[in-house]
């Protein structure tokens, strides 16, 4: 008689590393899609990964040197395309899996663009304004051979915004002698940004879930939501899913939470954080607990605020039917059998949050064309691509008989091979 030794449990160090994870779902969609294996060690590397370490001058006088990277995953499809994220916890395995995810997101939704992302390890939250562009321009400095619109195109991700982009299309532009806005995407609209880009992601999201919904045969009306994080990703999805008639009972921040079991009015919250900085103290709700705030019994749970939330900790314990990822990578691959097996419906992070780079290629395009659409124009193409991607994993996992993560990475997985085999490998 054979005996298999079971395989050790992972530690929680193991299971929550963000280019493990990566790595664990594109080897079971290669598997399934029976990739050929050279293909299979193309695809599973990024293509080069750039570590830079910059001085910047601090406001009172010392010199600080921060770490910063960029990791460039794919070009097979296009440029590479991802966003910058400040943060202390910035690390080059989260900015690989990252970049990985970027190619495989671009795919899903069948835009052309391979996969990037790039950080620094800071905390913008102490930081001046002033610190933060000279620590951003310096960035951009140190990579200028690197990005450009045919090659690399950043946008804002964790810890960078609006302003951080227009200092690195200036800092770009200044070397390149002419005025390049299509070199990062998320920029002001007065500095060629798209309209509808600020929103973009959360309206993906709202459109995801109302599939979702459709599919599952719910209403809006008749569903609540949880949602973890009330950034850009965060805010936006709970003020359009409102408008739409949903319930938002829920709102989980990094240092607490609120709860309301009758719904939260998302305009009157929006006000308060605008006032007071923060959703604390919000007269329209009860406080709560941030981790029991994911495990609360809702329809929807969207994590919108960062990685591993969703782990073998507390996978078992949610009470959400559908499950929205807003972030990039909330949930663990252990997490995934367990939600496989509670039967939640999962909307995976590359197909759920893909709203963002979809409208940041429609930036790109305006900014090469020199010619802009309205807003209803913007968000009318975002729907049809939201709509036909969602429809595309969905039949991919009835297809395949795999669940909506592996099928979207076998979509994308399987995308990327054909233009890779169609270009060749260059000797
Ligand atoms: P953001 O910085 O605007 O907002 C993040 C929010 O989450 C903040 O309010 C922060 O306080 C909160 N938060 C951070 N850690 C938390 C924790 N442990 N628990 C609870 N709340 C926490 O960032 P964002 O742009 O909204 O991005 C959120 C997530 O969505 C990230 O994973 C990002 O990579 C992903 N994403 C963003 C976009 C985009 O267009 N901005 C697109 C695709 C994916």
């Amino acid at each position: 008689m054979q005996t298999t030794t079971p395989a050790a449990p992972l530690s929680l160090e193991q299971e929550t590393n963000p280019w493990l994870a990566q790595a664990a779902r594109f080897d079971e969609a290669a598997k399934r899609l029976n990739l050929e294996p050279g293909i299979w060690k193309v695809l599973r590397y990024p293509s080069r990964e750039i570590i830079v370490h910059i001085p910047v001058s601090m406001d009172d006088g010392h010199i600080e040197v921060f770490t910063g990277y960029r990791v460039q995953h794919s070009i097979s499809r296009g440029p590479c395309k991802g966003g910058i994220r400040y943060g202390p916890d910035v690390s080059l395995d989260e900015v690989r899996a990252l970049a990985s995810w970027m190619t495989w997101k671009c795919a899903v939704v069948n835009i052309p663009f391979g996969g990037a992302k790039g950080g620094v390890i800071c905390e913008p939250k102490n930081m001046s304004e002033g610190e933060l562009e000279r620590m951003t321009r310096r960035y951009t400095a140190a990579l200028i051979e690197f990005i450009g619109p045919e090659k690399d195109v950043p946008a804002p991700d964790m810890g960078t915004n609006e302003q951080t982009m227009a200092w690195v299309m200036d800092t770009y532009s200044m070397h390149m002698g002419q005025t390049m806005t299509s070199v990062v995407t998320g920029k002001p609209v007065s500095l060629g940004g798209s309209r509808g880009r600020r929103e973009a992601t959360g309206r993906g999201i709202s459109v995801v879930t109302d599939q979702a919904l459709k599919h599952l045969n719910m209403i809006p009306s008749e569903t609540s939501v949880i949602i973890q994080g009330f950034g850009n990703v965060g805010s936006n999805a709970a003020k359009l899913l409102w408008d739409k008639g949903y319930k938002i009972i829920g709102i989980g921040e990094y240092d607490g939470a609120l709860y309301n079991p009758a719904g939260i009015d998302i305009s009157e919250l929006l006000e308060h954080k605008a006032r007071t900085g923060t959703i604390h103290k919000f007269s329209g709700a009860q406080a709560f607990d941030k981790d029991a705030i994911l495990i609360e019994k809702c329809d929807v749970l969207i994590p919108a605020a960062t990685e591993n939330v969703i782990t073998s900790r507390n996978a078992a314990d949610l009470k959400c039917r559908i499950l929205c990822e807003g972030a990039n990578g909330p949930t663990t691959p252990v997490a995934d059998e367990i939600l496989s097996e509670k039967g939640i419906f999962v909307i995976p992070d590359i197909l759920a949050n893909a709203g963002g780079v979809t409208t940041s290629y429609f930036e790109w395009v305006q900014d090469r064309m020199g010619y802009f659409w309205t807003e209803d124009e913007v968000n009318q193409r975002l729907d049809r691509i939201m709509i036909d991607s969602f429809n595309d994993v969905l039949h991919f996992s009835i297809a395949h008989g795999v669940n909506n993560r592996i099928a979207a990475y076998m979509l994308a997985i399987d995308r990327v091979a054909h233009t890779t085999k169609q270009r060749g490998i260059y000797a």
